[in-house]
């Protein structure tokens, strides 16, 4: 049984994101880019414990993909933080899986940001659990939070759904066509924010140029919101391809945490 910050998972994770840090620092070099994107941990499947030790290390954001998940383990990091008598972790949580709906009055709770927009029922159901959450929040005398963080996930696989693998972000997204329209509904919607664009890169095909499809659209859509700049992109496979691309934000998974545990 694992209940204390365990040295050894700690080191290996402080390793871990080292290595990957070089490989983002020499993507950036190699691309002659002048920014770096950020590392968002996406830590789906791995327990609270392995949040905190992230904390511990640097590491503010974190990716989840399943509200049920990401639920619990938000407020098992904050109950983890107050045990110790910590101030609260300051975790940001992104929310990167497909999203139901009738999930969004919980997801609003606790994400900091979404990265899978993809239909306009989405946007209208965030931004009306928005407005509840920040009534409820005023009537029970608690601050108020940021507007949540929208991104827009982008379907970039050119075969139909029926030919495709099954996969990390095998379903959802909205085809290339459908992006400017949803962008133009959360950049009006209250309580949210357009932050930019999201996409995987389709399964077993050569992502180099779904990320720069990618950044084209991206570039459409910044010119008519400029503050819509952030394109998250790239995984532990494909990283350097995202930095290349002009990723702001990746998402890594296996390659910070190890592989994912299988839960019965
Ligand atoms: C799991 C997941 C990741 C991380 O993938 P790794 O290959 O483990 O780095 C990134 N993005 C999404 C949408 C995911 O579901």
């Amino acid at each position: 049984m694992e209940d204390t910050m365990d040295e050894d998972r700690t080191a290996e994770l402080q390793r871990r994101l080292l290595q990957v840090q070089q490989r983002i620092d020499r993507a950036v070099t190699a691309s002659g880019r002048t920014s770096s994107p950020r590392m968002v941990v996406v830590t789906k499947f791995h327990p609270a414990l392995d949040v905190q030790r992230l904390v511990t290390l640097g590491i503010r954001d974190v990716g989840e993909n399943r509200d049920q998940e990401a639920r619990a383990k938000a407020a098992e990091v904050e109950l983890l933080a107050a045990a110790e008598g910590a101030a609260p972790a300051g975790v940001g949580w992104h929310f990167i899986g497909q999203l139901q709906s009738n999930k969004a009055k919980y997801v609003v709770r606790y994400a900091a940001a979404v990265h899978s927009v993809d239909r306009e029922a989405l946007v209208t159901a965030l931004s009306t659990a928005m407005v509840r959450e920040q009534r409820r929040r005023h009537e029970e005398g608690q601050p108020l939070r940021q507007s949540l963080d929208c991104l827009i996930q982008v379907d970039l696989d050119p075969r139909p759904p029926q030919d495709r693998p099954e996969g990390i972000g095998a379903r959802g997204g909205v085809g290339p066509d459908g992006v400017m329209a949803l962008a133009d509904q959360i950049a009006g919607a209250e309580e949210l924010t357009l932050r930019g664009l999201m996409a995987v890169a389709p399964r077993g095909l050569d992502p180099v140029p779904a990320f720069e499809r990618l950044q084209g659209i991206s570039a459409a859509v910044v010119a008519r919101h400029p503050e819509a700049t952030w394109i998250s992109a790239g995984m532990s496979q494909d990283l350097e391809e995202a930095v290349a691309a002009g990723a702001t934000h990746l998402r890594i998974g296996t390659d910070v945490l190890g592989p994912r545990p299988e839960v019965g």
